[in-house]
């Protein structure tokens, strides 16, 4: 970094992504002195704004109250000092020609000799390739890297991503592209392959001869409330499980790789999604939270919200079983499934396991079997966690079994550290060149591959969702369709004491 200087471009300042996001992650890594010391950051929207304006609304975003931050204050202004805005128009040329004359002018100041520059477009897709264009035809710089940060959505289906592709490719190269799943930059998702690639008793159990089913589930506890407008046009499938769980099954569900380099993980990650069968409409429940009385108030239906088009059919719950035709997961159901409004905040992986063959306790578990399998729950959040549950012989004169669990609880174990952000790390990730955790093309066009019949199916067939109250584990139809597969959901088990 001796020579070198370091400009982080956000485009769409004003928006939400970058304040509840973008800087405080920039902050955390300023403040952990993992960027380089010339480092700056200009915001770049079409609202007005001066320097000291868009300093202020950085610093309301920032806070100095995260535990054992030393010297917080200082380094705030110490940041805020390296932050600049220019406004200008998405689409115009000559307001890049302006952002770029100003980054120029202030890294020229910093008297580095080359100048790297990074943007993050944080603004919707209908600006998406204007902007692209904008940042890579007047503002790369001559004498270091230009990267791009691209946020979901990765466009509706498989002709539009590879439309939105197209328009990238014709102004950056693919390896100047980092598409962001924030998913993949969650603690317990890194974690997954030191799991399973450092530790002997895992990874040989690791396939369709131990494992029974895969359950990935991603739960809110709360509905759109008033933000509805967005998630009309896209709906659960395409805001959560076509990308974040689909990604997450990959990297669970992957070979080992040759390496850990970028390319090495990616090529296993896309062999995973080649090797799935196409979703089907009868493996997939949706489902719509309406209305509820609770506690003498009501809780709104997804209809309610004021943003949502009345009648939307809109699912704000899937849930699918999906396949992978390969040696290693032949006939191994995978259940992905994700909703709004329901009884939980939580995002899980669940492994669960077969019998144990000739199992010499089996007359002490009676008739249901599936309930004393072994099961790995590895929790993304909130409360990141890895646990076993076993079987175990209660303590005590006779012979009595019950499921315990050997558990790993972040909070506990690691009460030392923070744990970082997702955004954080990602975007060290891209300040190093390092692509692992983001998307390859060719792992998005396969994703979109998966999905973009049941997607089509679902709106020309105009598939009506099945109610479920706001607040509850979601639809009756997800039972029956894990019951298809033999599977029993395993988040319904109330493990938690707090629950
Ligand atoms: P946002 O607040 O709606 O928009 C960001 C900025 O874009 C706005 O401040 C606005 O700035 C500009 N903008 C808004 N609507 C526009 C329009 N119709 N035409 C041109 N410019 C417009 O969006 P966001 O929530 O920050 O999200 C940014 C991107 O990240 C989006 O692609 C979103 O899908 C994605 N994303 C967001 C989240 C999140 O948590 N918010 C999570 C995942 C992905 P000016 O008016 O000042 O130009």
């Amino acid at each position: 970094w001796g020579t070198t200087s370091l400009s982080v471009v956000v485009v769409g300042a004003s928006g939400d992504l970058a304040k509840k996001k973008i800087f405080p992650a920039l902050f955390a890594l300023f403040y952990e002195g993992l960027l380089p010391a010339e480092f700056h950051i200009f915001g770049f929207a079409r609202s007005k704004m001066t320097d000291a304006e868009f300093r202020d609304v950085i610093a309301s975003t920032l806070s100095c109250r995260i535990s054992a931050r030393d010297k917080c204050q200082e380094k705030q202004e110490d940041f805020l000092r390296r932050c600049f805005y220019s406004p200008g128009q998405y689409d115009k040329a000559d307001s890049f020609q302006e952002l770029n004359r100003r980054m120029s002018e202030v890294e020229t100041a910093s008297g580095k000799q080359r100048a790297n520059r990074m943007f993050f477009l944080s603004i919707p897709p209908n600006v998406f390739i204007a902007a692209a264009g904008g940042a890579a035809d007047f503002c790369s710089t001559r004498t270091g890297w230009t990267r791009v940060i691209v946020e979901k959505p990765f466009g509706r289906d498989s002709a539009s991503s590879a439309a939105l592709g197209r328009g990238l490719a014709a102004h950056l190269r693919e390896e100047q592209i980092y598409r962001i799943d924030h998913y993949l930059g969650k603690e317990l998702i890194e974690n997954l392959t030191v799991l399973r690639f450092s530790n002997l008793v895992f990874e040989p159990l690791w396939s369709r001869q131990y494992i029974r089913n895969v359950q990935i589930v991603f739960s809110e506890n709360f509905g759109t409330e008033g933000r509805g407008g967005y998630f009309d046009q896209y709906g659960i499938i395409r805001d959560v499980i076509q990308n974040h769980l689909l990604q997450i099954l990959a990297l669970f569900a992957m070979e080992p790789p040759v390496s850990l380099a970028a390319e090495d993980i990616r090529n296993e990650k896309v062999k995973v999604l080649r090797s799935m069968r196409t979703v089907q409409l009868e493996d997939t429940v949706l489902g719509q939270y309406r209305s509820r009385h609770h506690g003498g108030r009501t809780l709104p239906g997804y209809l309610d919200d004021a943003t949502v088009p009345p009648g939307s059919l809109t699912p704000t719950f899937a849930a699918s079983a999906m396949f992978i035709n390969n040696a290693r997961w032949d006939g191994v159901p995978f259940l992905l499934k994700a909703g709004k409004a329901l009884h939980t905040r939580r995002a899980e992986i669940r492994v669960q396991f077969r019998h144990v063959p000739g199992n010499l306790y089996k007359h002490k578990f009676g008739p249901d079997l599936d309930s004393a399998t072994n099961e790995l729950v590895i929790r993304i959040q909130p409360k990141e966690a890895i646990y076993l549950k076993v079987n175990n012989k209660v303590p005590g004169l006779g012979l009595r079994l019950d499921t315990t669990r050997l558990d790993l609880q972040y909070q506990s174990a690691f009460s030392q550290k923070e744990l970082p952000d997702a955004y954080e790390r990602l975007l060290l990730d891209v300040v190093n060149g390092d692509k692992r955790l983001f998307i390859r093309y060719d792992e998005l066009e396969a994703a979109w591959d998966l999905f973009t019949p049941l997607l089509h199916e679902i709106e020309s067939r105009k598939v009506a969702p099945e109610l479920y109250p706001y607040g509850s584990r979601g639809p009756v139809g997800a039972h029956y369709l894990a019951a298809k597969y033999g599977v029993r959901w395993g988040d319904l088990a109330n493990e938690d004491p707090e629950e």
